[in-house]
């Protein structure tokens, strides 16, 4: 699943690409929106959580959602497709490329002005990279989407509370905070649930630059992630073999240190 970070690069990537061009033809599986970005001119790209926002000169704006398998891939006329045309969700043909949304869990047109306000609204928390983050104020809503019983892993991923982290930073900020994976959202305080969020908007927000994802900024070659993706190597604060699960609401990989994350001291 692409990382709230992944999409904002993204959107710097496209950015300058997009901007103030004219889509000369539009095509793709999804023929119904197509059609109507044939001709349009680009105003700008943006990112919002872990959605792409392609804005056009009819304040309107091709949203898409990559999900889990959905990539955005920039060709020359006549270099060969990495994937078959048949994935294809959207294709935008502007000046001498084409630019192929391949596999889009969602793709729609919306209206700036209305439809994209419901969606950043309702569907969408606060962005923990774009936006000014109340860490406090998130850390509430999150009891307002959620039950007590849920655990923090699927309240960190769940984008109606706060857009941005994905499967690795959960895991991550969980060991950062020293949070064993199946803590649930009762049991932790509206103060420790803030520093979560406060921590994960700070990592996204120094991952902004490209290269190697890091969540561990030491001094040494050790590893630029804690947990993420380390099952059975020693971890690097106390040796003990990281372990992992899947687990939550998407069974997703959930990485830990079962001597660092123990349950007894916090909160
Ligand atoms: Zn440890």
């Amino acid at each position: 699943m692409p990382e709230g970070d992944t999409i904002h690069k993204l959107a710097n990537y496209l950015g300058p690409r997009l901007e103030d061009q004219q889509i000369l033809s539009a095509g793709g599986a999804r023929a119904d929106v197509a059609r109507r970005l044939n001709g349009r001119h680009i105003e700008g790209v943006s990112a919002r959580g872990k959605h792409l926002f392609i804005e056009l000169d009819n304040a309107t704006a091709l949203r898409s959602h990559l999900g889990m398998h959905g990539s955005w891939h920039r060709y020359a006329r006549d270099e060969e497709w990495q994937r078959p045309q048949s994935q294809a969700s959207i294709v935008l043909r502007i000046a001498d490329d084409d630019y192929v949304c391949f596999n889009a869990k969602e793709v729609e047109l919306v209206r700036l002005s209305s439809v994209r306000n419901r969606v950043v609204n309702e569907r969408l928390g606060p962005d923990l990279i774009g936006d000014e983050v109340d860490a406090i104020a998130l850390a509430r809503r999150a009891r307002e989407f959620l039950d007590p019983e849920a655990l923090l892993i699927d309240v960190l991923l769940d984008q109606r509370v706060a857009s941005g982290i994905g499967n690795v930073y959960k895991s991550e900020v969980l060991f950062i905070e020293r949070l064993p994976p199946d803590k649930m959202l009762g049991e932790v305080s509206d103060e420790k649930l803030a520093a979560c969020f406060s921590l994960a908007s700070d990592l996204l927000r120094k991952n902004l630059g490209g290269g190697m994802r890091v969540t561990r900024f030491e001094n040494d070659s050790a590893g630029s992630v804690w947990v993420y993706g380390r099952t059975g190597q020693p971890c690097l604060e106390c040796d003990t073999p990281i372990r992992s699960l899947r687990m939550g609401k998407n069974h997703r990989g959930t990485f830990w240190c079962p001597a660092c994350q123990s349950a007894r001291d916090h909160d």
